[in-house]
């Protein structure tokens, strides 16, 4: 790619999004009104399986996976606009949300027939959920540094190691991991490969690490001679690093990069009335610009989807945008309500409690899914500029 290549084309949005944004209004309506959830500042970190259930009930997991494997053959734009209701509307999406964002597509398009046939119609309903496991103690940012490795054995593989921060692993069936299998000194980006492993099998133990916000997000997950067999293997042995550039275009372009802490500006907009200052409407008016230009820019990067492209680039620069924004908003959030108006609010107010944990949360969003610098790297040798 030079840098001519470099667009964001607008999105032509399905004829059915004004529709499909009422259906998924309605279903959440129906789930809150059920008990299934309510709003909280804590359901992006928390997930309900029964809310992934019911979801998978209504075909908004899987939705643009073929109908063969439990999906529902719908474009990748309508998979945003029903993406983007849920996050702006604080559903509780943990429980499908790796692996109908990542694991899924990447077992689509690299794994293997039984994977597919057996896996992914689990995933779309919603019953089992899929962590990450890429970083390990030792190699963040710079994964062909892993060093968890996969022996072949007998009808398989046995391995050992330990991946860090894998969040939600403790509630996760799978894990999706990347392995070292090469055995040749030189094999440091050829010589891994992805396997899926059922985190219920023997050997593998899960132990909390508790995040700056007090809660319990990610794992320290370590394997003791795990048996994993030949057909958990996804894609090409020592074939994985091919896979990863796909993959974490899905992971960086899905709209949780930016829509993540939209609840907080929607709380705050609730809570600033109809009569803002002129400070506080002249604020919360950028706000609201720079997220319209981010909407626009994801759904742009659905399209291109939709078209067979793989927009690698661009979903680094929405994410580096996105988690820049994201980390901004919650201090201008803070900045616009009176502290003391905020201290008098009852213990458990909604916006304070989002507030509270977005400001705790908001330095991990440049970090996760690959850090800033990392992203800058990656779009700067995209547009042959290094
Ligand atoms: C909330 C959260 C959830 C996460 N969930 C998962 C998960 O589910 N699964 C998973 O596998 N991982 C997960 N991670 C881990 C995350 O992917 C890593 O933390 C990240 O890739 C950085 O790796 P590191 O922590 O080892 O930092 P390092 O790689 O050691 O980086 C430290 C600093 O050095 C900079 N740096 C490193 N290399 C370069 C370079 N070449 N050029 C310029 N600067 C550089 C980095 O940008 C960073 O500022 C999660 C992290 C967080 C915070």
């Amino acid at each position: 790619m030079s840098s001519t290549d470099f667009r964001f084309e607008p999105a032509k949005m399905p004829a059915n999004t004004a529709e499909l944004r009422r259906e998924v209004r309605e279903f959440l309506d129906e789930m809150q009104k059920k008990g299934v959830y309510k709003p909280s500042a804590h359901n992006w970190s928390e997930g309900s399986r029964e809310f992934s259930l019911a979801l998978g009930k209504r075909g908004w997991i899987g939705m643009i996976w073929p109908k063969r494997y439990g999906g529902h053959e719908r474009s990748a734009l309508e998979r945003y606009v029903v993406t983007e209701e849920l996050l702006a509307n604080g559903a509780p999406l943990r429980c499908h949300w790796s692996a109908d964002r990542q694991n899924g597509p990447l077992i689509l398009q690299f794994g293997n027939e039984w994977q597919k046939q057996t896996i992914l119609p689990r995933f779309a309903s919603g019953e089992a959920s899929c962590a990450i496991g890429l970083s390990e103690p030792d190699s963040g940012s710079d994964l062909a540094a892993i060093r968890t490795r996969a022996v072949k054995v007998e009808g398989g593989w046995k391995v050992n190691g330990a991946k860090i921060w894998t969040s939600f692993a403790h509630f996760s069936n799978y894990l999706a991991v990347l392995l070292r299998t090469g055995t040749q000194p030189e094999s440091r980006h050829a010589g891994v490969s992805r396997f899926l492993v059922d985190l219920s099998w023997p050997g593998i133990t899960i132990r909390p690490v508790i995040n700056m916000a007090g809660e319990h997000d990610f794992n320290h997950v370590i394997f003791d001679d795990v048996f994993v067999p030949d057909n958990m293997v996804i894609g090409e042995v020592d074939g994985a690093w091919k896979q990863l550039g796909q993959e974490l275009a899905h992971e960086r372009s899905a709209p949780d990069r930016w829509t993540y802490e939209l609840h907080v500006l929607r709380l705050l907009i609730d809570r600033v009335g109809k009569n803002p200052s002129a400070v506080q409407a002249q604020a919360i008016g950028r706000m609201v610009s720079h997220l319209w230009t981010l909407k626009n820019m994801s759904a742009s990067i659905a399209g291109m989807l939709d078209r067979g492209l793989n927009p690698g680039v661009e979903a680094s620069i929405v994410k580096d945008l996105g988690t820049h924004y994201e980390q901004e908003m919650p201090h201008i959030a803070r900045t616009l309500v009176d502290e003391g108006l905020r201290a008098a609010l009852p213990e458990g107010d909604l916006f304070n409690e989002s507030l509270h944990l977005a400001l705790l949360m908001a330095p991990s969003l440049t970090i996760k899914g690959g850090t800033r610098e990392i992203l800058r790297n990656a779009i700067a040798r995209g547009l042959g500029l290094r």
